[in-house]
């Protein structure tokens, strides 16, 4: 078992854990967390997404949370992005960083943005088009593994999906996400192998994953023993999502971090700065959060000073 001797962590809470939480998370404090998590080391970041306003009231303020994150030194923050017209307003409010997500399973991205997924993937030339240059692009490719309505998803049809998508930006980082967390290590792993294997010249790999069925872990380790150096987490566990039925937060920024540093693999993050944030972030009205760290540590701090 090893991986790369360093880590990306892309840091999803800011986009991926806040919006399911119903009440509205003042923009002052959703762009204070962003700087403190910049200020434990963490400078990959998605940030917001691009969505109806209606449809994902949290994130209706987009433009000055992005405005805020881009300011911040060194920091890479990337905006969701569902379609072409949500796109065009995320570069014209000067995104350089695009996340295009399409799901492999016809229901599930029919749920999301109502398009086939093939509808999807034409839209994707049309969006890596209308960039400017320079900017950078992430593929999220949502039910890669599992489908909340369908189950276990065919490697082949995940496989099919990318003849569509990776020629047309050579250069796009491609997120393989298992949306509902019921994926299994091995799988992660054997559709690693093949999706490298067939798309040998797809320049950067990442895995999106979710601790549903306490596997995110397990997951992530498959991921990284697979070569993978970019890794999805968000703070506290935070997350779900409002079309995957059952799946609960993502894998926690704090207990992958906690992980790789007993492991020798270094991720650039501040362990004793991010936990208070972790804490904090768990602690928002109507988060739902996940992870063990943030308690055991507690739990440590508790019985060390009784
Ligand atoms: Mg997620």
């Amino acid at each position: 078992m090893k991986g790369p001797d360093r880590i990306q962590l892309v840091e999803v809470g800011p986009r991926d854990g806040f919006q399911p939480i119903g009440p509205l998370i003042p923009t002052a404090q959703k762009i204070d967390f962003i700087e403190r998590l910049h200020a434990a080391g963490l400078r990959r970041m998605e940030v917001t997404a691009f969505v109806s306003n209606t449809a994902v009231p949290q994130l209706a303020d987009a433009v000055e949370v992005l405005h805020a994150a881009q300011a911040l030194p060194g920091m890479d923050a990337q905006v969701l992005v569902p379609n072409l017209r949500h796109a065009e307003r995320a570069i014209a409010a000067g995104a350089d960083h695009l996340a295009f997500v399409v799901s492999v399973s016809e229901k599930h991205n029919r749920n999301n943005v109502r398009r086939s997924p093939l509808e999807s993937a034409q839209e994707y030339s049309q969006i890596v088009a209308a960039q400017p240059r320079g900017a950078a692009m992430r593929l999220n490719i949502a039910t890669a593994f599992d489908c909340p309505f369908d189950g276990p998803i065919d490697p082949e049809a995940t496989l099919a999906l990318l003849d569509h998508l990776v020629e047309v930006n050579i250069d796009a980082e491609i997120c393989l996400c298992d949306t509902t967390g019921r994926v299994t290590p091995d799988r992660v792993s054997a559709l690693l192998d093949a999706a490298r294997r067939r798309f040998p010249l797809a320049k950067a790999w990442a895995y999106h994953g979710h601790d549903t069925y306490g596997l995110g872990l397990a997951n992530v380790i498959a991921a990284w023993s697979g070569g993978i150096d970019v890794i999805d987490a968000s703070f506290g566990g935070l997350g779900g999502c409002p079309f995957a039925p059952g799946a609960t937060g993502n894998v926690p920024t704090e207990d992958v971090i906690w992980m790789f540093e007993r492991m020798g693999v270094a991720a650039g993050v501040d362990m004793q700065k991010l936990l208070p944030i972790a804490c904090a972030g768990a602690a928002l009205p109507g988060a739902s959060a996940g992870g063990r760290v943030r308690e055991a540590i507690a739990a440590t701090a508790r019985s060390s000073s009784s």
